[in-house]
């Protein structure tokens, strides 16, 4: 099939690099001819060109998009033609960050408690309600811990809301986690589903750094948990492809942070790591095939991320266990220009090639 995407970063080189063995080729929907997907398939550079966007529609025969930040209008002109999986419900409750806890809520899947807030005299009534420490956020267009202000005393309220720029914002409760989860899933568009095994990430500075999968110490009922939640949420919003949920892991309770309506950065590990990876269920799944086991093929398994600057490339290809992958970016600060993926069938070893890694992580 000729598969379209919208956008043509590193999700779509990654999902074009799976495609490829299926028989499939890539069009790409991109901002210019240097996106990290532009040399793997047709590209068609769009500025918001409608004849653009039409001339890549007709060349495709299912389109998907990788980013929740993709213009639904885009979406939603391209469907009335062709099917554009996940499709515009999933993509519009996750640009929204009050939508999608809206959601959350409806479906009895835990969040943080949450308001919405438009100027001072709501954030004051908020914080009344919800209590501090609580973390102010856009409710668009954040992403990686952009658009973020943790209120610690009342004393920062004008601080925070500025902070903001004017724009609509939800604060929510701080959420005093032990760790962070994720869990990824894939829906086929006969409802099928499958789900890897929980990974657990690690941020610094609101950017994701190391992911471990599966994450250790997860009972068999803290998994079947997450799955729960996943199947009320992928069954309600009926979404095809790869979806994750971001999760706090706070005493064995599970509280969903974020949901991100695609392959996702915690989901690298599944290249090397599992059985089919995240990348190729996703293009299963919209090309209405079966999907593949996501069963784990080493026991365990990391992925870092390269960020910023190259760093010691020879030295991941030296590492027996480590998998590079580039994305063909300058480099540029907190820029993630590759990731490193890690097998072990040991734990110690593992942990030793991580260390051995080191210079990647902050
Ligand atoms: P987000 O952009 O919403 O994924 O937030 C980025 C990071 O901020 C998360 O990975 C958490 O480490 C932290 N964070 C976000 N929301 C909360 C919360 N309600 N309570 C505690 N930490 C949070």
């Amino acid at each position: 099939m000729r598969i379209g995407v919208l956008g043509a970063g590193q999700l779509g080189r990654m999902l074009a690099i799976s495609a490829y063995p299926l028989g499939h080729q890539m069009r790409f929907l991109a901002l210019s001819e240097e996106d990290p997907s532009s040399l793997l398939g047709k590209t068609f550079v769009h500025d918001n060109n409608p004849e653009v966007i039409q001339k890549f529609s007709n060349d495709c025969d299912v389109v998907t998009y990788e980013t929740e930040n993709t213009d639904i209008n885009i979406v939603n002109e391209i469907s009335k033609t062709i099917e554009v999986y996940p499709g515009d419900l999933s993509l519009s409750l996750t640009q929204h960050r009050g939508r999608e806890k809206t959601l959350l809520q409806k479906l009895n899947i835990p969040c943080a408690p949450f308001e919405l807030v438009n100027n001072v005299s709501d954030l004051t009534r908020a914080i009344n309600n919800i209590g501090l420490p609580a973390i102010l956020k856009t409710t668009e267009d954040g992403y990686d811990g952009k658009g973020q202000f943790l209120i610690k005393s009342e004393s920062q309220i004008d601080e925070a809301w500025e902070a903001m720029s004017g724009e609509e914002s939800i604060l929510e409760g701080f959420i005093d986690f032990k760790r962070e989860l994720s869990l990824v899933a894939v829906r086929g568009t006969d409802g099928s589903l499958k789900y890897y095994p929980l990974a657990e990430n690690s941020h610094h500075e609101g950017i994701l750094r190391l992911t471990v999968a599966p994450a250790q110490e997860i009972s068999e009922s803290l998994q079947k948990k997450a799955e729960s939640y996943m199947i009320s949420l992928l069954t309600e919003i009926k979404h095809v492809g790869v979806l994750t949920l971001e999760l706090f892991d706070s005493d064995d309770e599970l509280i969903v942070n974020e949901i991100a309506p695609r392959v996702h950065n915690s989901g690298h590990w599944t290249i090397e790591g599992a059985q089919t990876s995240q990348f190729e269920n996703h293009i299963r799944a919209i090309t209405n095939s079966p999907l593949g086991d996501t069963s784990i093929k080493s026991q365990f398994n990391a992925m870092i991320n390269i960020i910023g600057k190259y760093g010691p490339t020879n030295k991941v290809l030296e590492t027996r266990n480590a998998h590079l992958h580039l994305y063909d970016k300058k480099e540029r600060k907190n820029r993630k220009l590759g990731h490193i993926t890690i097998t072990s069938d040991s734990y110690e070893e593992l942990q030793k090639s991580i260390d051995n890694l080191s210079d990647y992580l902050p």
